[in-house]
């Protein structure tokens, strides 16, 4: 039976320290979460400005199932798109700053759904070889050519775009990359595009909510310029609502023309159950909380630069980064694991994240900040990451 092969193939993997395990929390998402009936201190989450589980939150989405009940019974293309979708589309398209925008039910589909739909076997994508899993996903489900470029290198990028093909060309990045935390440079992305006449994917699971005036995202970063953002009917914006927004789901910002394809072209819209309506009213109420409440934001740039300086002089390198990512890498994925372990038995949570998320010997504590971390809280995995370190 096929099964020993599969059995074969988890104790590799074992061998190698690459198993993953599943925790079961207890509690909701948070600072302060319970696994396996024990309290922890938690950098594990990507509930960045600590929304996921806000009593606003709650209560909008109660109000939603109030008016719409819970499930939504069928795909947006059938019976399934609600008003409170189309609210929910209105507000995010005008936050950041584009003409229209469509709602997937998690940004791994948004990825396949948009990439699929606008671009096929004679077009090229062009690609940082960092991008998120769902983004390689999604380019060999479009069957297009795919060029991978070094992390962040524009003159390769450019070099790449420079060879002669007659199709579309798609430029596709994390905005901020989510297991190292920096930013792609989009200016010099975008112009790039304009010189090759190619779009430009961003995907922004990590910068909205964060990054840009209000925390309208990458594109309006940095937030005190006096420029009014990276603004270019080029640019196809993808960004998530289960991180900073603290729900669940994505959307793609862009042209209209470029929306009404993706209603008519992409599978992953097309076919599969529109989410619950009463999660887009959950999110209505998370922007309304994230554009008004800058001291989230304002405390996680404190707790980063905390965390920064703490862990100056520890034997691992923390990974630059401006962003709530704060990677410590640490290369041999056992030593990963085993770092993670023994923080954990004193009662702090932060994952070990291995190849194939990051490269091969780049296995590394991904840290997570949280606007609802305390001063005290950073403190204390300051002083535990030194202890180990000894
Ligand atoms: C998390 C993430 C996704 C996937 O979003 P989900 O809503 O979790 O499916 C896509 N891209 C990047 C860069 C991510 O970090």
């Amino acid at each position: 039976m096929p099964f020993e092969v599969l059995q074969h193939e988890l104790d590799t993997r074992a061998a190698q320290g690459l198993l993953r395990h599943r925790c079961s929390l207890q509690s909701a998402q948070g600072t302060r979460v319970k696994v396996s009936g024990k309290p922890l201190l938690s950098f594990s989450s990507n509930d960045y400005l600590g929304l996921a589980c806000h009593p606003q939150l709650l209560a909008a989405l109660q109000m939603g199932t109030q008016q719409y009940g819970l499930g939504a019974g069928a795909s947006h293309l059938v019976s399934g798109h609600f008003s409170a979708h189309d609210e929910l589309e209105h507000a995010l398209a005008e936050f950041v700053g584009k003409p229209a925008a469509l709602l997937f039910s998690s940004g791994y589909l948004a990825n396949l759904g948009a990439v699929q739909a606008l671009v096929g076997r004679n077009d090229r994508i062009f690609a940082d070889k960092l991008n998120h899993a769902s983004l390689n996903d999604a380019m060999l489900l479009s069957r297009a050519q795919v060029r991978r470029y070094r992390h962040n290198d524009m003159a390769h990028l450019a070099q790449l775009l420079e060879q002669p093909n007659s199709g579309r060309k798609l430029v596709v990045t994390d905005a901020v990359f989510s297991m190292d935390g920096d930013l792609a440079p989009l200016p010099e992305l975008l112009a790039l595009c304009e010189q090759n006449d190619a779009w430009l994917l961003v995907d922004d699971a990590h910068g909205f909510g964060i990054l840009g005036e209000q925390g309208r995202g990458s594109l309006f970063h940095p937030a005190d310029s006096d420029l009014p953002g990276l603004v270019s009917p080029r640019i196809i914006y993808m960004a998530t609502l289960g991180k900073a927004v603290g729900v669940s789901g994505a959307f793609i910002a862009a042209e209209q023309v470029v929306i009404d394809t993706l209603v008519q072209n992409a599978r992953s819209y097309i076919y599969t159950t529109a989410s619950p309506p009463a999660l887009s009213c959950a999110v209505l109420a998370s922007l309304r909380l994230l554009q008004k409440e800058e001291w989230r934001r304002t405390q996680l740039w404190k707790l980063i630069a905390q965390l920064r300086a703490g862990l100056i002089g520890l034997p691992w390198v923390l990974m630059y980064s401006d962003t709530p990512i704060q990677p410590l890498l640490v290369g041999n994925n056992n030593v990963a694991v085993a770092l993670s372990e023994t923080l954990r038995t004193r009662g702090i949570w932060v994952p070990a994240i291995r190849p194939p998320t990051v490269p091969q010997g780049t296995a590394r504590l991904r840290i997570s900040l949280s606007a609802a971390h305390s001063e005290q809280d950073v403190a204390q995995l300051i002083s535990a990451l030194h202890e180990l370190a000894h």
